[in-house]
């Protein structure tokens, strides 16, 4: 049963995102047999799921023509059951290449509705926790997670999978008595077993809203209470991440981001509960769910419980409200939640942002494809998406920063952010294009499209010293490609004190791979030039081929 999912889940989605799931596409038709198709598109989602059986029930609200006779389709496992039409059984339905087709005649007045159940197993998508699991914590209490991810919300019952589509979502949650559960939107607990929450203001993507989470044993506490918002911790006794988070830091953050991206989408409630995940963390609506073991994770961010809260704060704005068009467009929303924490580190963290940037640029220059690789076949999606956390925010953001300024950069984010919906990366393009005035066409060309193994450029610096000292720089590359940039170089002399840090640019329309630069009052002599001493450029560190190992850590 799991083997198709990997299959479907590994290999088409890139194949989708390029060839129709974008939300400016036609919504889903069914397949050819069957009755004729009717355009439809979800508003609505209503889920009603057993945590301890499986047992889930979904109602799917439909905008379809009034009065129209014909079949929708959805995808769909082929153990979905009971299919209703508007609450009746309908004319025909049935299950064909993954999805379920269901036909009658839409009503005259009012919404169309669709019914289904399913039990959903106990099982996860290879190599993910996405699906239906439950962990055991270090103290054997079980973590329960129901979690699902871009084209993968099929996995609970009929959806439309495509990555640009935003729905209202109600969740109702049978449980154990005693369990304390969370789900996307406000929350309310009906009763010792029943959990309900309504997402039926600002919509979600399908990815993130299929979100169910449990523990028996997780306290609520109060981190943050003020006019951007109330921040609650669940976690158990004794549990790692509380003593690890900086409440004020996060009341900082949560400032800084309603100031220039307006308030919470989902509420001022914000709730972020420790698990057992493989991930370091996810952003669903109005929750966040942290790995339970965040602070013991070494050789990452400087503080990686924090860094990684801000990520997932910031995705409720990129990723959740405004949303991806399509799969491909999968690095922009790391990108921006990467970005905008390291901006805040920078801004008031100290040395956090320094780490942070060497994190990337290791992970940078590891990587095995362009941010739109344009591979046939394409790459597989777990490993593309696994790959682009240094490339994402490195090229996409902060080598623009550099090149274009900082208040240019997080203008343009403003605009890209600023109404709900999906983006893509061309529209983050044109974005930052229309805050700086500046064309990015060639910048993206070569920075960001690309087949096979990046080939990043080495710079070759060369200098002479008479009146004043000259420095060649040569980007060299395997292809001959020459890369819109900036350098930073360090020159060093014999003594300590005999440093400078100088920097030489390419700009966006670079016309030769050789950049000159004169500088003036250095009266030492220069031993020694280190380039991008900072971080700031995606650069291979020699000419030689081997590569470094890829770091282990990554987080969605
Ligand atoms: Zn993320």
């Amino acid at each position: 049963m799991l083997l198709p999912w990997l299959r479907r889940f590994a290999l088409p989605c890139l194949v989708l995102g390029v060839m129709g799931c974008e939300s400016g596409d036609p919504p889903l038709e069914p397949p050819d047999a069957g009755g004729a198709p009717l355009a439809s598109r979800v508003e609505r989602y209503d889920f009603a799921f057993d945590l301890t059986t499986g047992e889930a029930s979904s109602r799917l609200w439909l905008d379809v023509e009034a009065g129209a006779r014909g079949c929708v389709s959805f995808p769909a496992r082929a153990e979905v059951m009971d299919a209703r039409w508007g609450g009746v059984p309908p004319e025909s339905f049935r299950m064909a290449d993954g999805r379920l087709e269901v036909c009658g005649v839409a009503p005259v007045e009012g919404p169309l509705w669709l019914d289904s159940r399913l039990r959903v197993p106990e099982a996860t998508v290879p190599y993910t926790q996405v699906g239906f699991s439950r962990r055991l914590d270090a103290q054997g209490r079980p973590f329960t997670y129901l979690l699902g991810w871009l084209e993968s919300c099929d996995l609970f019952g009929p959806c439309d999978t495509a990555p640009g589509r935003l729905a209202h979502f109600t969740f109702d949650i049978t449980h154990a008595s005693g369990e304390v559960v969370l789900c996307p939107g406000s929350l309310s607990r009906r009763d010792e077993t029943h959990t309900r929450c309504e997402l039926l203001g600002t919509r979600a993507p399908t990815y993130s809203a299929f979100m169910v989470a449990s523990h028996p044993a997780w306290e609520r506490t109060r981190l943050v209470d003020t006019n951007a918002g109330r921040v609650d911790l669940y976690e158990p006794p004794g549990g790692l991440l509380g003593p690890a988070i900086d409440a004020g830091a996060v009341a900082e953050f949560l400032e800084w981001m309603t100031a220039r991206f307006g308030p919470l989408p989902y509420g001022p409630e914000l709730r972020v509960a420790s698990g057992r995940t493989d991930w370091l963390g996810m952003e669903h609506p109005a929750n966040i769910v942290l790995r339970d073991d965040l602070p013991g994770i070494g050789g990452v961010y400087a503080n990686v419980t924090l860094h990684t809260l801000m990520h997932e704060v910031v995705h409720q704005w990129a990723g959740d409200r405004t949303t991806l068009a399509s799969a491909e467009d999968y690095p922009w929303k790391e990108a921006v939640a990467e970005y905008l924490t390291y901006v805040f580190e920078d801004e008031h963290r100290g040395d956090d942002a320094a780490v942070t940037l060497a994190y990337w640029d290791r992970l940078a220059r590891t990587a095995s494809y362009h941010l739109r690789p344009r591979d046939t076949p394409a790459p597989p999606f777990l490993s593309f998406i696994n790959d682009i956390y240094g490339t994402g925010p490195m090229i996409l953001l902060v080598q623009l920063e550099s090149l274009l300024g900082r208040p240019q950069v997080l203008a343009g984010l403003q605009t890209f952010l600023a109404e709900p919906g999906v983006r893509s990366i061309e529209d983050l393009r044109r974005a930052l294009e229309a805050t700086s005035g500046k064309s990015l066409q060639r910048y993206f060309d070569t920075w960001v499209d690309g087949e096979g193994e990046p080939d990043w450029p080495y710079f070759q610096v060369e200098w002479s010293q008479e009146d004043a000292l000259t420095l060649t720089v040569t980007q060299r590359t395997v292809t001959g490609k020459v890369y819109p940039c900036e350098v930073e170089l360090d020159l060093q002399g014999d003594a300590p004190e005999a440093r400078r840090r100088v920097t030489v640019s390419y700009g966006l329309e670079p016309e030769s791979a050789t950049a000159r630069l004169t500088v003036t009052g250095v009266d030492w002599a220069v031993r020694q030039v280190a380039v991008d001493p900072r971080n700031r450029l995606v650069n291979r560190r020699s000419l030689g081929q081997v590569r470094e190992p890829a770091p282990q850590a990554w987080r969605l």
